[in-house]
């Protein structure tokens, strides 16, 4: 499976500001090998798919309403991303479950309604610092990944998983490739018994990847790409990471 490279902006941006990055990423991307996309805030949507029309960049957005249609002020269908050509949606990112209150059912339900709208979800799972240091890793992204499937059944072979260890998310501090390689292959065992094509599920890691770590993360033989936050939003570091990507085989 090619390596999946999706960059999340989270609440950054500016029409001029997404321009010149976008077209800095277009102009270095190449022939790289990779999966590419990047997550963007919902109203500039149209205009990063303006943008890369045409190109090898997938357009993805950082959340979902579990809902379909309806009075519910200030949320975003799934239907209403897929009419602006998104391919991804990150669902369960760290910062809606702890700053937002999102659970495990409601993240189950939100990877379900872009399923059903033929979007990809990216699933984020990970462990506080806390639990961590309690021993409780890898039951924490084993119940946040046990909800996805329960709700989501035979459709799980089509999301994408992010290990997002929180302590590491915008922190500077990595998890070394063998701490994310460890969780990542309790991810794959849990993917391959419930999934009727695992081959097909890629488990991205996230959590402040760089430009200098970049090879070492994606070298792990369960480390299928990364989602990546700060450095997305610095052209020359999402390309060095991108081309760390494609020198591993893409
Ligand atoms: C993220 O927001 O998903 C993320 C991994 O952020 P950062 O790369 O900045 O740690």
């Amino acid at each position: 499976m090619n390596k999946l490279i999706a960059g999340n902006w989270k609440m950054n941006g500016s029409l001029a500001a997404n321009e010149a990055l976008v077209r800095a990423v277009l102009t270095g991307l190449g022939n790289a090998s990779c999966r590419v996309a990047v997550c963007v805030p919902a109203p500039y949507l149209a205009q990063v798919q303006a943008l890369a029309a045409g190109s090898p960049l997938a357009l993805g957005a950082q959340d979902v309403s579990e809902q379909e249609r309806g009075a519910f002020t200030g949320e975003v269908s799934a239907a209403m991303l897929k009419e602006f050509g998104t391919r991804y949606v990150i669902v369960g990112h760290s910062e809606r479950r702890h700053l937002h209150g999102e659970n495990d059912t409601l993240v189950a339900d939100k990877a379900k309604a872009a399923l059903a709208h033929g979007l990809t979800p990216i699933v984020c799972v990970g462990e506080t610092l806390a639990e961590r240091e309690a021993g409780h890793t890898e039951a924490v992204v084993k119940r946040q990944l046990a909800a996805v499937i329960h709700t989501n059944g035979h459709c799980i072979s089509e999301i994408v998983v992010a290990y997002e260890p929180v302590w590491a998310i915008g922190t500077g501090k990595t998890a070394t490739p063998e701490q994310a390689q460890q969780v990542h292959a309790v991810l794959r065992a849990q993917i391959k018994a419930a999934s009727t094509h695992p081959e097909r599920v890629a488990i991205l890691y996230g959590g402040s990847m760089n430009a200098g770590n970049a090879a070492s993360l994606l070298g792990q033989p369960d480390i299928d790409g990364g989602l990546i936050g700060g450095a997305s939003l610095k052209a020359p570091d999402f390309l060095q990471i991108i081309a760390a990507a494609h020198s591993r085989g893409g």
